[in-house]
């Protein structure tokens, strides 16, 4: 519809159009309903290099044909049951810090931003559990817990990029405590989420249960493909009372992984444990300020001043076992200061330059086979290209890790087509030969437009299972299509 010219205003099209915006307008209000071009292409674009290199080439972004603003769940509903009325796609936007082409809007229709739905419904000060409208961002609700000295402990590098509450859970989201704090996942305790024809569903108060299977964990990663998530309940934590810092090089990343492993066997909680590659390490070592070879690792322990010192102390053994050497703590602090600094406007990457971050997940047993194998994939099948490969590990599990890395091509081709297709295809090559060592799609960005051809061969017939759930509850295939996999809206003819 977004290409059918605007002729004469009576044509069925543009006709039907002018009426669909009339019933939004009624349900929610007309200064809450857009057709501007500027207003939805900036609704479609997200942080994902595709939107970022057609900005930069001044092509269009995929972009819904109406904005929508609603303030409330009431709101959301009614604007779902005019979607579900018409068969009209929704595609649902957080802050748009998404890296996986997720608010892209390739079929049309309606863009539904959620940044009005901000509330702090409730602060549980007893069972620590914070209940908030899916828009908020998270310095906004950082700071009021903070007031009462707790912390929702989620700090993606997003963080002051606009990331919303509901996209963390959406996208099943990780941060930069994660470790010890827990992805989104599982910080959630009850969502309340609007699904198809316009109908409101609450999950169960706590989400540890035995009451049948897992309706909370089905829309927790669904990327708005089965229903908008309105409001959440999540754990928050005490501000720690103290943090310690350590600092470790290795001969190579393969020594730091083991120490990785060793930590979290033995099962203990650093809040963060960041293992740089050879060539990120060289990156960092003007800014850390102390000199070292080989690759860095650095660590912060929080919580009670006994448990850091404990803390510390067993983590120094396990590390100086697997190779490691202590730089001291104040490599670690200068890291903790700066950790948004990466992430600062104007440092980010961006192109011309040609980047992607894979974040794929795995057991400790594949994690150096993914790594070798990655590298070599992409620095070799594409050395034409000047590909470069580095990696980080940082978020740790009890049974494994997220390797963390990127390919970069500085000088990619000029024709978009041509850029497009070597970029894909850089993809093809990391993801795939990630999975065949072992490794899982993804960590923590999600799906989005981008990966969803890697579904099916991810999920085998699992996919078709998967399906068939969206099916049931999405019967029209309106909620974000093209993402995670599922294709085009079913019975649209929009
Ligand atoms: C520089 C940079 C650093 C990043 N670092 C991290 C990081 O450390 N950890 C991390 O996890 N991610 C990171 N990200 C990715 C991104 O910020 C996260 O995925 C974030 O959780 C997305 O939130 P958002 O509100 O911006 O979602 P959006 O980008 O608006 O949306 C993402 C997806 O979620 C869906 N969605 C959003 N809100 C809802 C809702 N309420 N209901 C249903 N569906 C919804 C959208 O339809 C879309 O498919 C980073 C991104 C950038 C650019």
């Amino acid at each position: 519809m977004s290409q059918t010219p605007e002729s004469d205003g009576v044509s069925g099209t543009s006709y039907l159009r002018g009426q669909i915006v009339r019933e939004l307008s009624a349900a929610i209000g007309a200064a809450n309903v857009s057709t501007e071009a500027t207003e939805l292409q900036a609704q479609a674009a997200d942080w994902s290099w595709y939107s970022k290199y057609l900005a930069f080439k001044n092509l269009e972004q995929p972009s819904a044909d109406i904005a929508v603003t609603p303030a409330n769940t009431a709101e959301v509903e009614r604007v779902i049951q005019i979607a579900s009325d018409y068969r009209i796609p929704v595609t649902t936007r957080g802050g748009g810090s998404g890296t996986q082409g997720g608010t892209f809007a390739p079929y049309g229709g309606i863009s539904l931003d959620l940044t009005r739905l901000t509330d702090i419904v409730d602060i549980d000060e007893k069972s620590l559990v914070v209940t908030v409208g899916a828009g908020i961002d998270g310095p906004t609700l950082e700071a009021e817990l903070n007031e009462k000295g707790l912390t929702l402990a989620h700090y993606p590098g997003s963080y002051h990029l606009g990331a919303t509450i509901g996209g963390f859970i959406a996208a099943r989201g990780s941060g930069v405590v994660s470790t010890k704090y827990g992805k989104a996942e599982d910080q959630v305790l009850q969502l309340e989420v609007v699904v198809p024809p316009g109908k409101t569903v609450k999950t169960l108060a706590v989400p540890s249960h035995a009451a049948g299977s897992d309706l909370l964990q089905s829309f927790v990663g669904s990327e708005g493909t089965l229903g908008v998530i309105t409001q959440a309940s999540l754990r928050v934590d005490p501000l720690p009372e103290s943090r310690g810092f350590l600092s470790f090089s290795f001969p190579d990343i393969f020594a730091g992984i083991e120490a990785g492993r060793l930590i979290m066997t033995n099962r203990l909680r650093p809040a963060v444990i960041r293992l740089y590659d050879e060539a990120d390490s060289k990156k960092l070592q003007d800014w850390v300020g102390t000199p070292f070879t080989g690759t860095l690792m650095v660590i912060m322990c929080d919580g009670s001043k006994e448990l850091v010192d404990y803390e510390t102390k067993a983590i120094t053994a396990l590390v100086e076992k697997a190779g490691g050497s202590s730089l001291g703590p104040d490599v670690g602090q200068t890291w903790w200061d700066g950790k948004y600094e990466p992430y600062a406007k104007g440092k980010l990457p961006q192109p011309p330059l040609m980047y992607g971050t894979f974040d794929q997940v795995a057991r400790f047993v594949d994690i150096p086979n993914i790594y070798r194998a990655k590298k070599q994939v992409i620095e070799e099948k594409f050395s034409e290209y000047g590909a470069r490969y580095t990696a980080h590990l940082s978020h740790w599990y009890d049974w494994g890790a997220m390797l963390y890395d990127r390919f970069y091509v500085d000088e990619p081709p000029t024709d978009p087509a041509e850029a497009m297709d070597l970029h894909d295809r850089l993809w093809d090559a990391g993801i795939l030969t990630g999975m065949e060592n072992g490794g899982v799609l993804n960590d923590h960005h999600g799906v989005g437009i981008k990966l969803g051809r890697f579904m099916r061969p991810q999920y085998g017939h699992g996919f078709e299972l998967m399906r068939q759930l969206k099916d049931a509850w999405d019967p029209d295939g309106i909620m974000n299509p093209g993402k995670l996999g599922f294709g085009p809206p079913r019975n649209s003819k929009w």
